[in-house]
């Protein structure tokens, strides 16, 4: 295992910061564009290999800084070609990263937290409580581990990850000023060069945030719906008991009308079976969107054990899809990928030692069930 030490980490600095670093150590600020391609373009991390540094400057780097990746603990490659990682942070916990190859794109899932506080009922990630935010550089550091391992090259015409979302575990808005540095570096030339389009945060409705990013990026915005009334989403997603609705959707279109050049919000509505999957939700999700510029997502939910949901069957899914492109909406529906290595929505666990106790309940619940005998972690 990787342990931390006292030198600066130069993986998780934005170019801004890179440059205030040298500029700390009495070097000129252009270096921080030459040590940012070593860094990301050619997934370098040995400053001796560095070769337009002087070997002064190499010396005086490796006594104040290091390139510190997250700890790989495994990758899997699924049938299908999707990838997933899971990597050590820290903390001590694990996370997941995972790579969706799809029609000449290859979309890369990343996290920000590992667990999540926020407890959404159908949420494997939630069930697993909350342990702590990823630093900038265990967030980048996801995008470093997978550009590598597809043999980084700068500037690849068919470069492997032309997407990335940060719709892995946890939270991201929760985890705001790391989430946003690495979005930076991501989008950044000296960095990935992706393009702010290409850069998708997903959030389950952390107002004040999104009114907070609105004011320092311009990523795109994906919204995790899940329900089109108060009374549901307050079961299903628990942060709407405190951001409902209409403050929610509010906040999205003052976003998305900042950004302009019709640009829209992605909703996100992983389907439940019985739940919220019906005509009424769907006719009550048309009124509840009509004026808002989006397109619609819908995630068949992907069961987990003991989650207590099913999934919907392929004629309700389409129902739902018909329903709301009838009345004029753009609808995908997300295939599962990755199901065999545990890489689908909603299926990252990674290894989370939680701090809220929330997987205490889960599992004396699952107790109550009959269902399995597993003795409740102290602490
Ligand atoms: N916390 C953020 C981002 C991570 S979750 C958010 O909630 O938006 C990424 C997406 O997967 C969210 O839309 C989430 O609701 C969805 N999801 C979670 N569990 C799921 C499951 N079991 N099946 C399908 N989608 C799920
Ligand atoms: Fe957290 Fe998102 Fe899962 Fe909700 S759906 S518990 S916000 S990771």
């Amino acid at each position: 295992m990787t342990t931390a030490t006292d030198k600066v980490n130069l993986l998780g600095l934005t170019q801004p910061q890179l440059e205030s670093f040298f500029e700390s150590i009495g070097e000129k600020r252009f270096r921080a564009g030459q040590v940012m391609k070593w860094i990301h373009h050619f997934g370098i991390d040995d400053f001796d290999a560095m070769s337009n540094l002087g070997k002064a400057l190499k010396e005086k780097l490796k006594a104040a800084a290091e390139i510190r990746g997250p700890e790989i603990v495994s990758e899997d490659i699924s049938r299908d070609g999707t990838r997933k990682w899971v990597i050590r942070v820290a903390s001590g916990s694990c996370v997941e990263t995972v790579y969706i190859p799809q029609n000449g794109r290859g979309t890369l899932c990343v996290s920000s937290q590992a667990g999540c506080a926020l407890d959404c009922s159908f949420c494997s990630t939630g069930k697993q409580g909350f342990n702590s935010n990823l630093t900038a550089a265990e967030v980048i550091g996801q995008v470093w581990i997978a550009n590598k391992s597809f043999g980084s090259v700068p500037a690849k015409i068919d470069r492997a990850i032309t997407n990335v979302v940060m719709m892995g575990m946890g939270e991201p808005l929760l985890n705001f000023d790391n989430v946003v540095a690495a979005m930076r570096i991501m989008m950044d030339d000296l960095g990935y060069g992706i393009s702010k389009r290409k850069v998708t945060l997903s959030t389950s409705g952390v107002v004040p945030m999104i009114e907070e990013l609105a004011k320092q990026i311009d990523v795109s915005l994906a919204l995790s719906l899940h329900a089109p009334n108060d009374e549901l989403r307050n079961e299903l997603v628990p942060i709407n008991r405190k951001y409902p609705l209409a403050m929610l959707l509010d906040a999205c279109q003052r976003y998305i009308g900042q950004l302009g050049e019709k640009r829209v919000l992605t909703i996100e509505y992983t389907l439940l079976k019985d739940v919220n999957d019906l005509p009424e939700h769907a006719l009550q999700m048309i009124e509840l969107l009509r004026n808002v510029p989006c397109k619609i997502n819908l995630i068949p939910f992907n069961p987990f054990p003991h989650s207590g949901y099913e999934r919907p069957s392929k004629n309700a899914t389409r129902r739902f899809q018909e329903l709301l492109q009838q009345a004029g909406f753009n609808v995908t529906v997300r295939t599962t990928r990755g199901d065999d290595i545990d890489a689908a929505c909603g299926q990252l666990v990674g290894q989370v030692m939680d701090r809220t106790r929330r997987s205490q309940r889960y599992i004396a619940v699952r107790q109550l069930d009959g269902a399995e005998t597993v003795t409740p972690l102290q602490g």
